[in-house]
C-alpha cells in the first residue's frame, strides 16, 4: 500500500492538518498527524494499527489516495490519458488561420518573423470547410466550436463571416450547435463586425493587453514601432458596453506586475470590469530567445510569484473571479489540444495540424484538405518525450508541458517544456485555498447552527 505517485501534500496548511491532493482525480482531502505519520509504515507493509486506522486507510484506498503498487498507477494514468484525449465530447475544436500576416510586430510572437504570410485562398477555404464537415460527420459529432486564430483574423474578417455563416448553417441542419471565439489584438474590432459574427453563433473576442500603456506599447507595436494601446482599449470598452463577451488575457515578465495592476486599474476606471467575461494573464512565452529547456534546467520563479499576485488581485477586485478561478484550474487540469482526438489547426494552405504553434510547417502537419490521405500521427507526439519525466506527478495534466512552444525553441521533438515549479506553486496556492475555502464555511455553518 502506497501513496499514490500523482498525490502531493501539502502539510500544516493549518495547524496539525496536511492536505493529500491527487492530481489525476483533482480531489483533495485533510489529514492529520497520525495519518501522516502512518503512510511510511502502510509502505513498509505494516498493517494498520487500529480499527480507525485501518478505516482510514480504506477510505483513501477508495479514493485513489492510495494504490496497492505502482501498476494501479499505471492503469489509472492510462485510463486517465484515454479519457482526456476526448477533450471535450462531441465536439471538433478547430483553429482556422486565414492568414498568417498580422497589423502588429509583437516582439515576443513566434509569427513574426515568419516566412508564410499567405492568405487563405478561396478554394482552400471551400476545401476546408468540406474537410470539417466531413469530419463532424464521420464522427457523429453534435457540435463545432471554431477558434479564429492567425496571424490576425481580422484583417480577414471577410473569411470569419463566411465561414462562421456556412458552418452554422450546416450544423443547424443537422441539429448541432456551432459556436466560436476569436483570438484578436483588438485593433481592427468594432461593434458592427462582432453583433454579425454574434449572429452566426454565441463566440468571445479573446483580446491582450499586455499591461497597462508603458509596457503594452513596448511589446505590442505596429510594424514602424507605434504602441497599440490606446486603440485596442477603446475597442474593448466598446464592445465590453455593447454587450459583446470580450475576454481580456495579457502576457507578463516578471518584473511587470506594477503595471498590470495599473491596467487592472484602469479597467476598473472605465467601468466595464463587470462587464468583461474574464480577466487572465500568464507568463510570456518568449520564442524570440532560444532556451535550451529540460525538466531539470528550468526555473520559473519570478513568473511563478507574479502570476499568484496578478491571480489574487483579479480575484480580489471581483473581475469575473469565478471564470478565472476555473480557467486557471482548467489550464493545469489535463493535457492540451495537441493530445486530443476532435482538435485540429488549420493553416492558411489548408495544413491541418494538431497543435496551433507549429501551424504554418508543414512538415508538422497531420493532413491536408484537398488530400483524402489517412491522418498521420502528429509528429509532436511521435518521439513520446514525455516518457523521460519519470513518476512526476504533474505528468497526468503535463504530459511534457507545451512540446509546440519547444519545438519552436529548439527544432527537437525529444525534449519537453518543463514547468514543474510553477505546477507546484500554482496547484499549492489554488488547491490550499479551495480546501480552506471549503472547511472554514463548512465549520462555520456547522458553528452557526
Ligand atoms: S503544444 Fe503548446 S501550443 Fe501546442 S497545443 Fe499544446 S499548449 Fe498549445
Ligand atoms: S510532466 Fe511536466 S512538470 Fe513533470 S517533469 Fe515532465 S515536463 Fe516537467
Amino acid at each position: 500500500m502506497q501513496l499514490s505517485r500523482f498525490v502531493v501534500s501539502y502539510k500544516d496548511v493549518r495547524p496539525g492538518e496536511h492536505v493529500l491532493y491527487s492530481v489525476l482525480e483533482d480531489r483533495y482531502v485533510g489529514v492529520d498527524d497520525l495519518t501522516l505519520r502512518a503512510l511510511p509504515r502502510w509502505e513498509r507493509g505494516d498493517e494498520p494499527a487500529s480499527d480507525d486506522e485501518r478505516e482510514v486507510q480504506e477510505a483513501l484506498l477508495d479514493d485513489g489516495f492510495l494504490v496497492r503498487g505502482r501498476a494501479d498507477d499505471d492503469a489509472h494514468v492510462r485510463a486517465y490519458l484515454d479519457k482526456a484525449a476526448d477533450g471535450m465530447p462531441g465536439t471538433l475544436l478547430v483553429t482556422l488561420m486565414p492568414t498568417l500576416q498580422c497589423n502588429l510586430a509583437c516582439n515576443y510572437c513566434f509569427q513574426k518573423d515568419h516566412p508564410a504570410f499567405t492568405k487563405m485562398s478561396r478554394p482552400t477555404e471551400d476545401a476546408t470547410l468540406e474537410w470539417v464537415l466531413r469530419l463532424v460527420d464521420e464522427r457523429r459529432l453534435k457540435a463545432i466550436k471554431v477558434h479564429y486564430f492567425g496571424g490576425e483574423p481580422t484583417t480577414r474578417k471577410d473569411f470569419c463571416l463566411r465561414s462562421a455563416e456556412v458552418l452554422s448553417a450546416a450544423m443547424k441542419a443537422r441539429g448541432g450547435k456551432f459556436e466560436w471565439t476569436m483570438t484578436t489584438n483588438g485593433v481592427l474590432l468594432d461593434v458592427a463586425f462582432a453583433r454579425k459574427m454574434e449572429s452566426f453563433g454565441p463566440g468571445t473576442f479573446k483580446i491582450t493587453l499586455d499591461g497597462d500603456k508603458e509596457t503594452h506599447d513596448k511589446e505590442r507595436i505596429y510594424r514602424d514601432g507605434r504602441g497599440s494601446f490606446d486603440v485596442i482599449f477603446e475597442n474593448v470598452v466598446a464592445l465590453a458596453k455593447a454587450g459583446c463577451k470580450v475576454r481580456i488575457g495579457g502576457n507578463f515578465y516578471p518584473d511587470q506586475a506594477a503595471s498590470f495592476e495599473r491596467l487592472l486599474d484602469r479597467i476598473e476606471q472605465s467601468g466595464v470590469a463587470r462587464l468583461l467575461d474574464g480577466v487572465r494573464f500568464k507568463p510570456v512565452v518568449d520564442t524570440q530567445h532560444q532556451e535550451s529547456g529540460s525538466c531539470t534546467n528550468c526555473s520559473y520563479k519570478g513568473e511563478t510569484q507574479t502570476l499568484v499576485q496578478l491571480n489574487r488581485s483579479v480575484e480580489k477586485r471581483k473581475m469575473a473571479a469565478p471564470v478565472l478561478q476555473g480557467e486557471l484550474l482548467e489550464s493545469m487540469l489535463g493535457p492540451c489540444e495537441l493530445h486530443w482526438k476532435n482538435s485540429y489547426t488549420i493553416d492558411p494552405e489548408g495544413n491541418v495540424y494538431k497543435c496551433p504553434a507549429v501551424a504554418g510547417m508543414p512538415d508538422l502537419a497531420v493532413a491536408q484538405v484537398a488530400s483524402s490521405a489517412t491522418e498521420k500521427i502528429a509528429p509532436l507526439v511521435e518521439l513520446r518525450p514525455w516518457e523521460q519525466c519519470g513518476d512526476c506527478p504533474y505528468l497526468p495534466v503535463c504530459v511534457g508541458g507545451c512540446l509546440g512552444g519547444q519545438f519552436l525553441k529548439t527544432r527537437r521533438r525529444d525534449q519537453v517544456a518543463c514547468k514543474k515549479e510553477m505546477f507546484e506553486k500554482s496547484f499549492r496556492e489554488t488547491v490550499v485555498h479551495r480546501y480552506l475555502a471549503e472547511f472554514t464555511e463548512e465549520k462555520e455553518w456547522t458553528e452557526a447552527a
